[in-house]
């Protein structure tokens, strides 16, 4: 049994090109006392990649040149070595990596139940995404019912879920994505009250002509001047949740920071960085009002699903050009 992993070879500047990855292959070794064998179905694309790619001080240590690429994944373990925790057919999620089977004593690994949920959607509005959202909204947004929610990358796996949650808990919400069906889509489909096409709008004006009264808690995915026309709209005691800054991963250079931040001054507001995996210990009562919320058709959730490992450059891309609808996954299953 052979195992196709995308080997990470070469630290880019920039954007990751052709010389970033290389496709390998190799045989799956035998399993040693304790250890269980997961065959991935799907594989988790994620912006976070980009920044495990830099050899430089984060959250968690940088993706070491020549190893497998990391990413959340699920599978199903397919073989197991006297360990007493798995057993064959169980469904699993961890952080397996890009790459068709993945060997491990078992720690990280998660079972879950199949019969709640799809795979794909473990990887989304079950998965880091959806906990990001759930968490970066309710504990670090804050939000409370009237309030008024502006959040960027709306239509991704991350702001679809927050702009959802905020609709939910009863707050008016804006959202900010790129190009007019997923605008469509926000209103038409998940219920959010206005939304911005920053690719064909200015921002300052449709800010202006969308969120008249300005906003309490803006969610920001996409950092750079779409974070600094958002400060310019902040209300008395408002909240900025730092989730990410998309626009700003592939710089060459220094990242473009805020040059409106004096109006958390005047408006006494506070801007707050968030890393979900602070609220791992909470996942599993996130994960429970969410499935509730899924059921009752409150939540949607979206899924963009690609096939084939080979084509894990080309997937990983759609993430930065923006050509996707909702949580991206790679199929890598072979059947
Ligand atoms: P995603 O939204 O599913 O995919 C990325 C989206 O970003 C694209 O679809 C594209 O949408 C948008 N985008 C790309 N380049 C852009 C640019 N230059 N300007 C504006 N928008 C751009 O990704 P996600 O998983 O939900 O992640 C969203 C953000 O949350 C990322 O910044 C990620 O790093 C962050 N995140 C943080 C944590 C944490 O713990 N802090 C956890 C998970 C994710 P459009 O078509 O709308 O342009």
């Amino acid at each position: 049994m052979n195992n196709k992993q995308i080997i990470f070879k070469k630290r880019p500047l920039g954007t990751p090109d052709a010389a970033t990855w290389e496709l390998q292959e190799h045989p799956v070794p035998e399993l040693q006392h304790g250890e269980i064998l997961v065959q991935h179905h799907y594989i988790s694309l994620d912006p976070a990649m980009r920044g495990w790619m830099n050899d430089t001080k984060s959250y968690i240590p940088p993706v070491a040149v020549g190893d497998v690429m990391r990413s959340g994944s699920i599978g199903k373990v397919i073989a197991t070595h006297n360990n007493s925790k798995f057993e064959i057919g169980d469904c699993v999620t961890s952080w397996g990596g890009v790459q068709q089977y993945a060997i491990g004593n078992g720690d990280g690994w998660y079972k879950v139940d199949e019969g709640l949920a799809s795979m794909p959607m473990y990887l989304g509005t079950l998965g880091m995404p959806g906990m990001t959202a759930y968490f970066g909204i309710t504990e670090v947004g804050k939000i409370k019912e009237g309030d008024i929610v502006l959040v960027s990358g709306a239509a991704g796996a991350v702001g679809s879920i927050v702009g959802q949650i905020a609709k939910i808990k009863g707050c008016t919400v804006i959202g900010i994505a790129g190009g007019q069906n997923k605008c469509e889509y926000l209103i038409n489909e998940l219920g959010f009250d206005e939304a911005i096409d920053y690719k064909s709008e200015n921002i300052y004006t449709a800010l202006k002509k969308k969120c008249p009264r300005g906003v309490d808690v803006f969610f920001d995915n996409v950092g750079g001047m779409i974070l600094d026309a958002a400060l310019s709209k902040l209300r008395m005691h408002a909240r900025v949740v730092i989730c990410g800054a998309i626009s700003q991963y592939n710089n060459k250079h220094k990242i473009n920071g805020p040059s409106n931040y004096l109006s958390l001054l005047v408006t006494r507001s506070t801007m707050q960085g968030m890393v979900v995996m602070d609220y791992i210990k909470d996942f599993g009562i996130a994960a429970k009002e969410m499935g509730a919320w899924l059921k009752e058709g409150k939540l949607k959730s979206r899924e963009d699903i690609y096939e084939g490992i080979e084509n894990f450059q080309e997937t990983y891309e759609r993430l930065f050009s923006g050509e996707k609808n909702g949580k991206l996954v790679l199929k890598v299953i072979e059947e």
